[in-house]
């Protein structure tokens, strides 16, 4: 009966993505993804770009293999999992039946050294023979694949039955003692495997620490991208809005003028047409007695004795002459009637028109990496008496004590950008307090540590009085 819970690695981690079986000859790619390695040469053959399957990340420069190589000199090039594949070969002992090899009953434990599975008894005379005394016996329902892996004993990989028991600093290879005395004799330093694991699992360990926090700013820096995103987003809803603002204003102006100079111009017309109607009532009176008199005259003439002609005539000569006088100075004084001009300034309308399209400004800045490397900061040869500069001004230390250990940048800071003070190394002895801030004097006037210190309250900001070790508080006052 083969039981899945002994498998506690998740199947995943121990099975390839090409071909979904347990891992057969794990590489590790540059991106520290996995693959069989047939199933690396399988798939290089049918993608020649040579990207991992998982993350598109480079496994190896295309122009490498038509160069010199062929793609499984290449692949052979990369390192073997070998963590892998003792996880692989654990996972596979814990699937097998658990059935006791000597009696094929079903088995309760396992031996780590000889990886066989069996029952109670069998287990109990396996601890008590002589040649298997020494062997480990752990009970076989608890025991996971990592547990199994790590307790399998190390073999010398040239002398295969031999304890693998020391280190070769030199050859960076862990080693039996037959190879101690021959191929590594004159070897210095060799060590005990026990005490280089040890180095080793702090080194891990300390990896393991670093990458995580690479990994953790990383994290930090993209949720920052994604808030100054989502920022971006609001800045712009506002902006809008207000743009929709500003122009409404601006229309609901050029409406009112479109309004008001039609009014002004039709305000304008009524006047001209009252002064002319006036013009033309005075017009109108003087014709109609000239009318009427002239069918008097008429009348008079086609129908009268030369009596009543005689008398008509007297009435009428001196109104007609007094009429015909005061018509015959009657004009129109054009330059008193009223007309309608209309001027709409055309340098005043270019210059709202260009006022208009230069209304506000949009600037986007880049968003940009910038490396430490890049920046490129060294410490300013202005620093306290108790400072050594090294490294070219790129390290600095505290070699006394007191309050004279400053240092300052050689370059101001860069606005936008987030800055980390690095302590690589911090030896209480010296420390009362850390403060870190920033400060408005020119560090070629700074008078160490007079003007640093006179000048906390009034030109600086303190950030703060603790010492942080990569993000991990490790010292406040
Ligand atoms: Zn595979
Ligand atoms: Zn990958
Ligand atoms: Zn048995
Ligand atoms: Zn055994
Ligand atoms: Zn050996
Ligand atoms: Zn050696």
């Amino acid at each position: 009966m083969a039981t899945a819970a002994s498998t506690s690695s998740a199947d995943s981690d121990t099975e390839c993505s090409v071909c979904h079986e347990l891992f057969k000859n794990p590489k590790l790619l540059p991106c520290a993804h996995v693959l069989c390695r047939h199933c690396l040469l399988s798939w290089l053959a049918s993608n020649p770009e040579a990207l991992c399957p998982l993350c598109r990340g480079a496994i190896a420069d295309p122009k490498e293999k038509s160069k010199t190589k062929g793609w499984e000199e290449v692949v052979d090039d990369l390192p073997d999992d070998v963590a892998m594949t003792a996880l692989v070969e654990s996972t596979r002992v814990l699937s097998q039946d658990h059935v006791c090899g000597g009696c094929k009953t079903a088995a309760v434990s396992i031996c780590l050294n000889c990886n066989d599975m069996m029952c109670k008894s069998c287990g109990c005379q396996h601890t008590n023979f002589s040649a298997t005394r020494h062997h480990k016996v752990e009970d076989l329902s608890s025991m996971t694949a990592e547990e199994l892996a790590a307790s399998q004993p190390d073999h010398c990989s040239v002398h295969t039955s031999k304890p693998c028991e020391l280190f070769c600093p030199t050859h960076g290879a862990a080693i039996c003692h037959l190879c101690a005395s021959a191929k590594h004799r004159a070897c210095p330093d060799l060590t005990e495997l026990a005490e280089a694991a040890d180095k080793s699992s702090e080194e891990l360990s300390q990896m393991v620490t670093s990458l995580l926090t690479e990994e953790q700013q990383l994290e930090e820096a993209v949720a920052a991208l994604e808030r100054h995103l989502e920022a971006t987003e609001k800045v712009v809803q506002e902006a809008v809005a207000e743009i929709d603002r500003t122009c409404d204003q601006l229309e609901n102006s050029v409406k009112e003028c479109r309004r008001r100079l039609k009014e002004m111009t039709l305000d304008a017309k009524a006047k001209v047409k009252d002064t002319v109607l006036a013009v033309k009532v005075t017009l109108f009176d003087h014709r109609g007695r000239l009318t009427s008199h002239r069918r008097v005259a008429d009348r008079t003439t086609r129908g009268a004795t030369n009596k009543v002609m005689c008398d008509v005539t007297r009435a009428l000569g001196t109104r007609v002459r007094d009429i015909l006088v005061t018509c015959g100075q009657l004009s129109v004084d054009w330059k008193s009637v009223s007309t309608v001009t209309l001027t709409i300034d055309a340098a005043a309308v270019a210059r709202i028109e260009k006022e208009l399209s230069a209304l506000g400004q949009v600037k986007v800045k880049p968003v940009s990496i910038v490396t430490r490397q890049q920046l490129d900061w060294r410490f300013h040869t202005n620093h306290g008496e108790n400072i050594v500069l090294s490294n070219d001004g790129l390290t600095a230390q505290r070699v006394g004590n007191g309050n004279n250990g400053i240092v300052v940048a050689d370059q101001p800071m860069v606005p936008e950008v987030l800055y980390e003070v690095q302590l690589d190394k911090v030896d209480k002895h010296f420390i009362v307090q850390l403060p870190c801030g920033v400060v408005l004097t020119d560090p070629d006037h700074l008078c160490l540590p007079d003007t640093a210190y006179g000048g906390w309250g009034s030109e600086a900001i303190v950030i703060s009085h603790a010492v942080y070790n990569r993000g991990h508080k490790i010292y406040s006052d």
